[in-house]
């Protein structure tokens, strides 16, 4: 039976992305720098590059796609 094949497509991965997270972003920074702070979250992400210490304000859902991996802030836990 396959019916209930099609529940399985609503499980949409939601990137949770919360203050002083660092993000490991697929395209890197004309620096080189690939690993990124975040500094405020909203509609907008801004993080700042760990390398060279730029900051930059991206749009939250291009940020989202242009992400290889989170990695929460210590206090979290
Ligand atoms: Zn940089």
């Amino acid at each position: 039976m396959y019916f209930y094949a099609w529940e399985v497509k609503i499980a949409v991965k939601i990137l949770k992305i919360s203050v002083g997270d660092m993000l490991e972003l697929k395209k890197p920074h004309p620096c080189g720098n690939k690993i990124f702070k975040v500094l405020r979250v909203g509609s907008d992400v801004r993080i700042i590059c760990q390398c060279c210490g730029r900051d930059m304000t991206l749009d939250r859902v291009k940020l989202e796609k242009s992400i290889k991996s989170i990695s929460s802030a210590p206090s979290d836990n």
